[in-house]
């Protein structure tokens, strides 16, 4: 198969990508802009690799685009490019309704048109999008987890903008038929995330021997999914998902902010030491909420689990240990990008 994907230069996209080559012996065509969270050197193990193309191009640019995805002749496009980090959002709303809305009405537009012109080649061809679970908005204690069928109730400007994305991808199927599928999935972890993001950055404080911030009480709810077990839900989506569906993609592993951080500090207490009787939680500190910050998300992957036989399969524990392994070892990747934005 050859699959153009967007944004492969950052952490989901590259994780994927590397599968994708490596393991499914499919071809790759990746379209990223390098924006401060795409990093080239990710995939650098596929450098000689014949299977992996790449092009530093902008969704927004629909010349490029287009030329990039009819010169390639895809079998499957799978879009990843995003602003992602709700932070950001909140302080530069525009660039998120930029790249995520506009980007993803001129990328379905190059999609849809090379499409329709070579539709008797492309009997299995689906246009992936990928999105998150914060579009269905805050969940309290009780409430039951997020489905298909969940509302649309996003909080912060990242979320709406990804729920914009969704809409404008369900209506090119609804409206033009166009084989499209969306994905929301829960919080990733694993080796290749931007260090903006919660573990990577409160590894890179325990590193610094800072101050772990944790936002408010800590109490939050996020539902973790190692990255790797999303990527897998993916291939199975691109082998016997149903165009016009969607599809949520959750870790089944619901932890508080507090209880992850601790988590990790205990970790790192055996991995590296601080000194002796002392432990890293002596560093976490609470620090002003996020505003308008949602309290609990978790998913219910009932429908692909039954539908595609997917199951996410990383212990949670074995996997935020991998991935705290990951970052001990590649301190130079991280270092090198930690201050881009
Ligand atoms: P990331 O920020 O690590 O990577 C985003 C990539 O998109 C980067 O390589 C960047 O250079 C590229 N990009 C940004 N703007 C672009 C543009 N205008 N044109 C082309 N490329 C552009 O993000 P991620 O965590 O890998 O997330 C990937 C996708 O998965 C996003 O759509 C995100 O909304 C979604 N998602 C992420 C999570 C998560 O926990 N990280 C969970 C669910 C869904």
């Amino acid at each position: 198969m050859k699959i153009f994907v967007t944004g492969g230069c950052g952490f989901i996209g590259s994780n994927f990508i590397i599968m994708q080559v490596d393991e499914y012996k499919n071809s790759i065509m990746n379209y990223d802009k390098l924006t401060y969270s795409g990093n080239k050197e990710n995939l650098s193990s596929l450098r000689n690799n014949s299977k992996y193309e790449f092009i530093e191009g902008d969704v927004c640019d629909t010349i490029t685009l287009k030329n990039s995805i009819y010169d390639y002749k895809p079998d499957i496009i799978v879009h990843f490019a995003a602003e992602s980090h709700v932070d950001n959002s909140i302080k530069n709303p525009q660039i998120f309704v930029k790249t995520n809305v506009l980007g993803t009405m001129s990328l379905l537009n190059a999609s849809f048109s090379y499409f329709s012109e070579n539709k008797s080649n492309l009997d299995e061809f689906k246009f992936l999008h990928i999105s998150t679970d914060e579009v269905f908005g805050s969940l309290d204690y009780n409430d039951a987890k997020f489905t298909e069928s969940s509302h649309y109730l996003p909080n912060s400007p990242y979320s709406a903008s990804k729920a914009g994305a969704d809409h404008l991808v369900r209506s090119w199927f609804k409206t033009y038929e166009f084989p499209s599928i969306i994905t929301n999935c829960s919080n990733n972890y694993g080796p290749y995330q931007y260090p903006e993001k919660l573990i990577p950055l409160i590894i890179s404080k325990i590193f610094d021997k800072k101050p772990l911030p944790i936002y408010g009480d800590g109490q939050n709810i996020r539902d973790w999914i190692y990255v790797n077990d999303h990527c897998k839900a993916l291939n199975a989506i691109i082998n016997n998902g149903k165009p016009g569906e969607s599809y949520c993609i959750g870790g089944n592993n619901e932890k508080t902010n507090l209880d992850l951080v601790e988590t990790l500090c205990e970790i790192f207490d055996s991995l590296m030491p601080l000194s002796p009787n002392k432990s890293y939680k002596e560093l976490i500190a609470f620090v002003p909420d996020r505003l308008g910050h949602d309290f609990r998300y978790a998913i219910d992957s009932s429908k692909i689990k039954n539908q595609l036989s997917w199951m996410p399969d990383k212990d949670f524990y074995d996997g935020l240990k991998e991935t705290a392994k990951w970052y001990i070892d590649n301190e130079s990747w991280w270092r090198k990008i930690q201050n881009k934005i």
